[in-house]
């Protein structure tokens, strides 16, 4: 159990959210009285209840998330850091305590290797980038793995078009489950990065990071982790997974698009050069040299999205009031009906099989297209993600053109699984394959 989620209570909340917390013999959370947080979940879609299953693409958010997010604009609204006035000042607070709020969540050490990022996407580009710049070399290797989103590939092939550093893959078994003891072959003395993704948001699998952390510090490798699936669903200790850098966007955590965390390591964010220039990464400018700002500020160029980070740490704190780990025994609860259940449908396929997963399912039916299954299960007002998920590599190691995916979150019912089931059985009986 991580204590440290407990300390990020906010006790002005705590009244309501208390409520929220019931010794219920099936489930540790009221998830009805949840429900009444979301009010788009009490939207109809066609005329049926929406079934909101679409999580890992992004997460609905809490009335506290929205009404953070007006409040600061009507009433604390002015540009921070460099104010003397009291609205400046005030939102400059409320900015720099959002960051003590996402330090204590992933349990950082110092809230200085807490940096603001719009997402996850944009934490990867901005390591790859000054990392490579910075530390590597024509012929070097950089270690991936083959189920990577692809803002996992793509920003180091980016980089390969400026340096020629080589690209090798950690390969999955036919259940999804990565091969770690073939990282003992791929490691070299060329490796110079490892970087991997905590949860597969195709598969669900949940990868051993730990242990690839440990054999990649054995050879003096750093690791980025990509948390954008696992930091909504499991507590997150990045001090007790030795992660040099952790990534994870506020949108799949129920907080706003547009805000995101990188977590590095103070060593390495002093190493690292800066990622983008302008305001606020600078010390001094003349137009012979420019010195650059202290950390976190040298890796936050430009305006902060300080409406964003506060609405984010309201998100984080209605999470940690619920508790992050009744949240992932329920998902844990929620992933193990829907198998059970889908499964009882007659030439079903699961993408990914691993025993180790996470809030999610991706399946196939006989050999109706995930795009046709996907548009009648929203027509019955459910909503699933259709296709490759951003992470075609997966696909073709398949060799299918895409998945259909139910992905969980805090609010989702056992009810809304069968609802699920049905639509899928309906759609399969529509297509001629029951
Ligand atoms: N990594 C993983 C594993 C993801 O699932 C996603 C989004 O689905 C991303 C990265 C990219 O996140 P974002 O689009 O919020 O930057």
């Amino acid at each position: 159990m991580h204590f440290y989620h407990k300390e990020v209570l906010d006790w002005h909340f705590f009244n309501t959210f208390a409520q929220n917390i019931k010794n219920d013999s099936k489930m540790s959370i009221n998830i009805e009285k949840i429900r009444e947080d979301f009010p788009i979940l009490k939207k109809e879609i066609y005329g049926k209840p929406l079934v909101y299953m679409d999580n890992a693409a992004t997460t609905q958010k809490p009335l506290c998330v929205v009404e953070k997010i007006s409040e600061n604009y009507l009433n604390h609204n002015a540009n921070i850091h460099r104010g003397v006035h009291f609205l400046s000042q005030e939102a400059t607070e409320a900015h720099e305590a959002a960051r003590e709020t996402v330090r204590k969540f992933i349990n950082a050490k110092y809230a200085r290797e807490i940096i603001f990022t719009r997402g996850t996407t944009e934490a990867i580009n901005l390591v790859v980038s000054s990392f490579c710049r910075s530390q590597c070399k024509d012929g070097d290797e950089v270690i991936i793995t083959q189920m990577e989103h692809h803002s996992n590939i793509v920003p180091w092939q980016l980089q390969q078009q400026d340096r020629d550093i080589r690209l090798k893959v950690i390969p999955f078994d036919a259940d999804g489950v990565l091969q770690v003891d073939q990282l003992d072959q791929l490691i070299t003395g060329k490796t110079k990065f490892i970087s991997v993704t905590h949860v597969s948001n195709a598969l669900g699998t949940v990868n051993p990071v730990r242990e690839i952390i440990r054999k990649a510090h054995a050879h003096g490798i750093p690791v980025l982790v990509d948390g954008a699936q696992s930091v909504p669903h499991m507590p997150i200790d990045v001090q007790e997974l030795d992660a040099d850098f952790y990534v994870f966007s506020g949108h799949k955590i129920y907080g706003p698009t547009g805000i995101g965390v990188l977590y590095g390591k103070e060593a390495w964010l002093d190493k690292l050069p800066p990622y983008q220039g302008g305001g606020e990464m600078i010390k001094k400018v003349t137009f012979e040299k420019t010195t650059f700002n202290e950390l976190p500020f040298k890796f936050e160029a430009g305006t902060p999205d300080y409406i964003g980070s506060t609405a984010l740490a309201a998100a984080l704190n209605y999470v940690s009031q619920i508790g992050m780990a009744n949240i992932a025994e329920h998902e844990q609860q929620l992933v193990r009906y829907a198998k059970e259940k889908l499964s009882g449908i007659e030439h079903i396929r699961f993408i990914g099989n691993a025993k180790e997963r996470s809030g999610l399912i991706s399946f196939l039916v006989g050999d109706i297209h995930p795009y046709d299954l996907g548009s009648i299960l929203d027509k019955l007002g459910i909503a699933v993600r259709t296709g490759h998920h951003c992470a075609e590599p997966v696909m073709t190691a398949f060799g299918i053109e895409g998945t259909v995916r139910a992905s969980f979150g805090l609010y989702n019912t056992e009810e809304e699984i069968d609802t699920l089931v049905a639509g899928v059985e309906r759609a399969a009986k529509m297509f001629g394959r029951r």
